[in-house]
């Protein structure tokens, strides 16, 4: 069963290993754990519904609860403490484009608000309820999860909006099929969601981010139902897929999606490379994809970030026989691992790796196979269980992400960690901050920073702490060339610091497509644009 104050499945359970945590406690000091409350204790202050009643619509306390926060940090400081603040009054779970049409024209005469709702994964605030003198309708799409259509011939496949990664692998490779995207949160989030908040998945330099696969499909909003067909390419005047791909919920409900696939390939192997230095390797990874060797995914992490996954690893034996070896050869400190992926036929995958190594060579890689790769490949989608390792051992962790052109990743990277790294120095409190290059372009590269820090004394000070530390760096993002989101979504967390880049005028063309779809604004309100 999904665990309702936190991430995943209750029955998988990832514990930092005690190596793991001697390092942090070196870091940041020793881990301070907060007490949890129990669902028992947060099912007794969900309040009345202020919800008529309705068929599709349970107003059931735990489903309210279940749908009341996503997967930010303070998301899980308001579920680990109990104090949610607001519950949604119910939540409507539509099976057809038809009942959501039903639901919104409900919403609009009962007057009510309503957030579309996919696999609660948001880690910018984006689906949680605010104060409203109206009630607050969660809309949740986890019923209409179906493959609909698959034409074999253009490799369009078409999906109920609440299929989430599994449900979505698992129909098109019944038919020998894959969309190949698979962002971390891929066990919980949904289509719907990865087209509403632009996602990215870790295979994107193959299969490309949702922006490339989606295709079309029915959005239906408050002014009546859009469709956009499918087309290969169309030079028919701006392209509608990209007022729906970001819109967060605010324009309307996508009932439909229609995503390009492609037929599984023969093999997949994940290797990995260390660089001596982050230099090196930075300027390793640029040449590669400038090169346009085929991979399907890359991932360089800085020197700290080595030394952070090789401790947090276990097997401390092993890691220092490896150490040992890389050593020998040149990677010493400051060492930088990456890991590449492809995928494709045999014949295809032997020539990228061969181009591969021969470039990152010239950069000083050692080569070190698939061990580490396979792993990687493995554990891929259990990173965000051990999250619940960390909390248990008393440490928060969070992470933030942007892009920026070439010319500015290592000004952008050095700030944005210095932010984080000086946040807390006022409480005398350290942060340990360290960062990976993961969809990486000929342009520029998205940056992908994790700090971990210790909770205070009360979830308060926690909440306080966190405000602190996402602030100096969105400030340090916005301030310097850097997008507010590669990958997470504005939500109502980035919704500040949008205006940087998009300006006065592009501000007001988001809020007039925003009245135009939905003129009462009853649809997500303060996400994406703040209200
Ligand atoms: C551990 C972890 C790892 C993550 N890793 C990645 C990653 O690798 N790449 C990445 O891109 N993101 C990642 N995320 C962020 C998150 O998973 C993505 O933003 C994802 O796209 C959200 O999908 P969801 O279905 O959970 O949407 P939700 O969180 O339910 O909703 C997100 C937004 O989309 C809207 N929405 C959802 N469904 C619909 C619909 N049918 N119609 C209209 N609006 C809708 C909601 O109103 C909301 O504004 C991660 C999150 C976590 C917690």
């Amino acid at each position: 069963m999904r665990r309702w104050n936190g991430w995943g499945d209750e029955a998988t359970v990832v514990e930092l290993p005690a190596h793991g945590a001697a390092f942090l406690e070196g870091l940041v000091g020793a881990g301070q754990r907060l007490p949890d409350a129990s669902l028992q204790q947060v099912l007794a202050q969900v309040p009345e519904s202020r919800l008529g009643s309705h068929a599709l619509i349970s107003v059931d306390a735990e489903v309210r609860v279940r749908h009341a926060r996503g997967q930010s940090l303070p998301d899980w400081l308001a579920m680990r403490s109990g104090e949610f603040g607001v519950f949604p009054d119910g939540v409507a779970l539509p099976e057809t484009p038809a009942q959501i049409r039903e639901l919104l024209a409900w919403a609009r005469e009962q007057d009510v608000i309503v957030i579309p709702y996919g696999g609660g994964t948001s880690v910018a605030g984006h689906i949680n309820p605010v104060e409203s003198a109206k009630p607050v309708l969660t809309l949740s799409l986890e019923r209409m999860t179906q493959l609909v259509d698959l034409d074999e011939q253009s490799q369009i496949a078409t999906f109920g909006p609440g299929a989430n990664g599994p449900q979505v692998e698992a129909q098109l490779r019944a038919r020998g099929y894959t969309l190949g995207h698979f962002p971390q949160s891929w066990e919980l989030s949904t289509l719907g969601g990865w087209v509403a908040s632009r996602s990215s998945g870790q295979q994107s330099l193959r299969y490309g981010r949702i922006e490339q696969l989606f295709a079309g499909g029915k959005v239906e909003t408050f002014a009546g139902t859009l469709e956009i067909p499918t087309f290969p390419a169309s030079a028919a005047g701006p392209d509608l897929r990209e007022l729906i791909l970001g819109s967060e919920g605010r324009f309307g409900v996508i009932s439909e999606v229609r995503v390009r696939v492609t037929k599984l390939a023969e093999q997949e192997h994940f290797y990995s490379v260390f660089l001596p230095s982050w230099q090196q390797a930075q300027a390793g990874v640029r040449a590669l994809v400038q090169a346009r060797i085929p991979l399907s995914m890359l991932r360089l992490s800085n020197a700290i970030e080595t030394e952070t996954q090789l401790a947090l690893a276990g097997h401390p034996e092993q890691i220092a026989l490896l150490e040992k070896y890389l050593a020998l050869r040149g990677a010493r400190a400051g060492k930088c691992m990456l890991t590449f992926g492809v995928t494709g036929n045999r014949g295809q995958n032997t020539l990228s790796v061969k181009q591969a190594k021969k470039l990152l060579k010239g950069f000083g890689g050692v080569f070190t196979g698939t061990l580490l790769g396979k792993k990687w490949a493995e554990n891929r989608f259990r990173f965000p269980y051990l999250r619940h390792g960390l909390w248990e051992a008393g440490y928060a962790v969070d992470t933030l992400e942007t892009a920026t052109d070439w010319n500015n990743v290592d000004n952008l990277l050095n700030k944005v960690e210095a932010s984080l790294r000086q946040g807390l120095a006022d409480e005398g409190e350290r942060v340990h901050v360290f960062t990976h290059l993961s969809h990486v372009y000929g342009q520029g590269s998205s940056i992908y920073t994790t700090y971990v820090f210790r909770p205070g004394d009360s979830y308060a000070v926690t909440q306080a702490r966190w405000a602190k530390l996402k602030h100096a760096a969105c400030q340090t993002i916005a301030g310097n060339r850097g997008t507010i989101s590669h990958q997470h979504g504005v939500g109502r967390d980035h919704a500040p610091y949008l205006a940087a880049e998009k300006g006065e005028l592009g501000m007001a063309a988001l809020k007039a497509m925003a009245q135009h779809f939905d003129p009462e604004s009853r649809l997500a309100p303060g996400v994406l644009l703040e209200d």
